[in-house]
């Protein structure tokens, strides 16, 4: 099958011509930099098939667009699909799939480290070494044993992170709709999402962007929280109110803020932006602050997810060819 990857990197390259390499029937790869968007529709020409990562936009103008040049799938190489109109694209019969689960101890290890650096301001602590500051002042942190954490879905990455976390001597507290079975009996407790802000010395938030979760976490819910709460966004952007988390900051109510995602990431992440100007006041702003770190998307990057998100992205056009079904179709009742 003919397949048009966007947002390509060199190592998206590396690890999907790979994973082609290793098919039966390898499909033909091109590979373009640009990210999707209505203007670069017209490089999917001729392409049955559009791979795309998660600051490609499909809405409906670029589904239709897509649909008209004959494009029907759309493979995600990511877990995450609210970049995807999905009615849209079924609507114009183009199936869309995704990689379900390609490490979420990937993502879980990355909020580790983001945790333990802010705690221990090992972030600070590089740079005063390295200048021959050998003080310790305001590099206090606090024991994570017996600390209360809350984790907001529990999915497959928020189970991953609790089960770490439980080897910390963590207290672990959850707020997910459907709780997970796969975390009985591990000592996590589930509780309303109220008390989970208002008890937990660290909120780390797991949960997919969606309607009912965009900005779950705003100037209300901060107000919940425990004075110098640290929280930590390795889901969605969309998911934090970031004007609300630099009022917090200000006030001394947040105390650390780790972000591996951004609201506005796709006009910076993925890119090497160093020689220009910054445009984003906003996120300008957050790199300001002391306590505040931030990775530009990076949860999901280690050698293992990028095998297993090629491997599956390539089984995914795979399936589709063969029999008109991709392997991990993002099924109708997520539109409900
Ligand atoms: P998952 O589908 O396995 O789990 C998501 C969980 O969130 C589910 O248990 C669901 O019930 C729960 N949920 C849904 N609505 C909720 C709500 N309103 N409140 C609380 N919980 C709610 O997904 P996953 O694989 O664990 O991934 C979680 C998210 O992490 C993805 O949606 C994606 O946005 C993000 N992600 C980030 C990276 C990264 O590199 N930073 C990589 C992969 C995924």
């Amino acid at each position: 099958m003919d397949i048009a990857v966007f947002s390509t990197r060199s190592y998206d390259r590396t690890f999907l011509e790979a994973a082609n390499a290793k098919a039966g029937n390898p499909h033909d790869l091109r590979f373009f930099e640009a990210s999707l968007t209505l203007p670069t529709v017209p490089l999917a020409a001729g392409a049955a098939a559009v791979c795309c990562f998660v600051n490609d936009r499909l809405d409906g103008q670029v589904i239709e667009a897509l649909s008209r040049l004959g494009v029907r799938l759309v493979a995600l190489r990511s877990a995450g699909f609210n970049n995807v109109d999905l009615k849209a694209a079924e609507n114009a019969g183009i199936c869309v799939a995704r990689v379900p689960a390609y490490s979420p101890e990937a993502i879980a290890e990355h909020t580790l480290a983001l945790i333990l650096c802010l705690n221990r301001k090992i972030h600070r602590a590089y740079v005063r070494v390295r200048e021959g500051n050998f003080a310790l002042d305001g590099l206090l942190g606090f024991n994570l044993a017996s600390r209360t954490i809350g984790i907001i879905g529990t999915g497959k990455i928020g189970c991953a992170l609790a089960k770490i976390l439980s080897g910390f001597g963590c207290k672990v507290m959850a707020y997910d709709p459907f709780p997970n079975p796969l975390l009985a009996g591990t000592g996590l407790e589930y509780i309303p999402l109220g008390d989970l802000l208002a008890t937990s010395d660290i909120v780390s938030l797991h949960c997919p962007l969606t309607p009912e979760t965009h900005h779950m976490v705003d100037k209300a819910a901060i107000a919940r929280m425990r004075d110098g709460v640290m929280l930590i966004n390795t889901s969605r952007g969309g998911v934090v109110d970031t004007r609300a988390l630099i009022e917090a900051l200000k006030a001394g109510k947040i105390g650390a803020l780790g972000l591996d995602v951004y609201e506005e990431e796709g006009d910076l992440f993925f890119r090497d932006l160093s020689g220009q100007m910054l445009q984003d006041d906003v996120f300008a702003r957050l790199l300001t602050f002391p306590n505040v770190l931030i990775t530009g998307h990076q949860g999901f990057f280690t050698q293992e997810a990028l095998e297993a998100i090629a491997d599956v992205t390539i089984e995914n056009v795979t399936n589709f060819e063969a029999c008109g079904r991709a392997l991990h179709p993002i099924g109708t009742e997520r539109l409900a």
